[in-house]
């Protein structure tokens, strides 16, 4: 069955958001006055994954590698830009005020770049009627009917692949070094926008495609004494979320 959408202009995605961001977005984000947060979560790699594991697969071409202690991992970065209440662009009518040159994860919605997750109306934001409609979102095979959000997705896992390594670059000039244990939880860097825009400019100049050499040693943050100690036995260096400096938190996936 394909599955009906069609926007009901409600401005409900463009309220309290975590909005994903290429690093060029992230760019014109902040010369815009809105501020950029960076997401770090790591995945132990003590080898490759075999050939038919898609889901490892795309985890690896979103990531960059490196190492925690003698334990190699991949750490995948999120530039977001961040916001409690209203998108600073989102207008009284509920239009959008840089609809032309919006992110691109705004002409996703409520679609989804991850090819191994299924869109669900049920945790979405739109209303009911929304989904209702006869407007075709996604086809019997998969394939996006609406060619704008065929192309956003594209593009948007296109920048996750090309800028894997680039934002290992990032991180090395931010100083950025430790990351949630993936599927546990996250590391947010709030950067002051001034340091990130100059990060950002000279990471875009130089437009790294290869991450190891840039890449510290990384610690694993996790919010479980168990997990820790895993991790720890594996060789990684690991750190608990209580004890992470200013400047960044933890946001747990799963309660402790
Ligand atoms: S940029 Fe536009 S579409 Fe994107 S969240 Fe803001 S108001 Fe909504
Ligand atoms: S929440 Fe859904 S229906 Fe409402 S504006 Fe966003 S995409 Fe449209």
């Amino acid at each position: 069955m394909p599955l009906h959408f069609s926007c009901t202009m409600c401005g409900r995605c463009c309220h309290g958001l975590r909005l994903p961001l290429s690093l060029a977005e992230s760019l014109t984000w902040i010369e815009n006055g809105g501020s950029v947060e960076v997401f770090c979560e790591a995945i132990p790699w003590p080898e490759e994954p075999a050939a038919d594991n898609g889901l490892a697969w795309h985890k690896r071409k979103r990531s960059f590698l490196a190492a925690s202690g003698s334990l190699p991992v991949r750490v995948i970065v999120t530039l977001v830009a961040s916001f409690s209440g209203a998108c600073p662009n989102l207008r009284e009518d509920m239009g959008c005020g840089i609809y032309e040159r919006r992110p691109t994860a705004c002409r996703v919605y409520p679609a989804e770049v991850n090819p191994f997750i299924s869109v669900d109306p049920a945790i979405k934001l739109c209303p009911p009627e929304a989904w209702q409609q006869r407007e075709v979102l996604q086809n019997d095979d998969g394939t996006w009917a609406d060619p704008v959000v065929a192309a956003a997705v594209v593009r948007r896992r296109e920048d996750d692949y090309e800028e894997a390594m680039a934002k290992g670059d990032l991180c090395a000039r931010l100083g950025i070094t430790e990351a949630g244990l993936s599927n546990e939880g996250t590391v947010v860097y709030s950067p002051a926008p001034a340091h990130l825009r100059e990060a950002l400019e000279a990471t875009l100049a130089a437009r790294a495609t290869t991450g190891t050499e840039h890449a510290p040693p990384w610690t694993l943050v996790s919010h479980r004494l168990r997990t820790m100690w895993l991790l720890e036995s594996a060789g990684a260096r690991a750190t608990q979320s209580v004890d992470l400096a200013e400047g960044r938190r933890f946001v747990a996936f799963v309660d402790a």
